[in-house]
């Protein structure tokens, strides 16, 4: 498998950044995991097809998550109205809140999926399996296995134990990290980039690649304050870039 981020930043980018969104290839398969502001724009740079994406998996209804679906679904439909899009597009997402989902869908656009705790699903011989994480609104982990490869994906999440055994022995774990542990506090609905790491410790994963940037921090002390807790490889997404799993 592998995944390009496609966007790294939340709750809002930087200049010439995008919001959460990752595009997972095995082969000629293609996953689109979150979509955020700025990601059709990047997802068209390595898709022109969107008959090509096989699923769209988000992992909750935060803007930043899941903004440009309200775009992407035009791009769908109207390529299904010239016959360039084939069919509707997979979508897998929580169903609540229930305003947010019930405005999604657009004409015949997506084929939609709601997503619940423990449910696991299978997109051409890649297995998914969903974790519920700790955030304000229904947000869930997402975890990929194909051929001894283990890909997971934290979503947003404060601390939760629970995930430690989810991401475990995972090969790359794309966990949010985008807040130093000195401006966090229990009101914050996400983990520290020091609690991302002292997770994937625990966890035992073999390669922890932080996300969810929030665009006013030092990526430099994001960074620093995870090695100190974290010794195996360890990296900041870089959008644009892409990860073999
Ligand atoms: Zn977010
Ligand atoms: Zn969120």
């Amino acid at each position: 498998m592998k995944l390009t981020v496609l966007g790294c930043y939340g709750p809002y980018p930087k200049a010439r950044g995008a919001c959460s969104g990752y595009l997972l290839e095995n082969q000629d398969t293609k996953i689109l995991i979150d979509c955020g502001n700025g990601v059709l724009s990047r997802l068209m740079e390595y898709c022109g097809n969107l008959s090509n994406i096989d699923a769209i998996l988000i992992s909750h209804l935060h803007p930043d998550h899941m903004s440009d679906l309200m775009v992407l679904r035009y791009a769908i439909a109207i390529g299904q109205m010239k016959g360039k899009v084939s069919k509707s597009i997979d979508l897998y997402t929580p169903a609540s809140p229930k305003e947010d989902y019930d405005r999604i869908q657009y004409q015949q656009a997506f084929t939609m999926h709601t997503i619940q705790d423990g449910n696991e699903i299978n997109v051409k011989g890649i297995k998914i399996s969903f974790k519920r994480t700790d955030h304000p609104i229904e947000c869930y982990a997402m975890a990929f296995e194909k051929e001894n490869k283990k890909f997971v994906y934290s979503g947003d999440t404060k601390y939760h134990e629970s995930l430690v055994e989810f991401a475990e022995q995972s090969d790359v774990f794309l966990c949010e990290g985008g807040i130093l542990e000195k401006d966090w506090n229990e009101n914050v609905p996400h983990v520290s980039v020091k609690q991302a790491a002292e997770l994937a410790l625990k966890a035992g994963v073999k390669r922890l690649l932080l996300t969810h940037f929030y665009p006013e921090v030092s990526t430099y002390q994001l960074f620093q304050e995870a090695r100190e807790v974290f010794p195996y490889i360890l990296e900041l997404a870089e959008e644009r870039k892409t990860y073999f799993i």
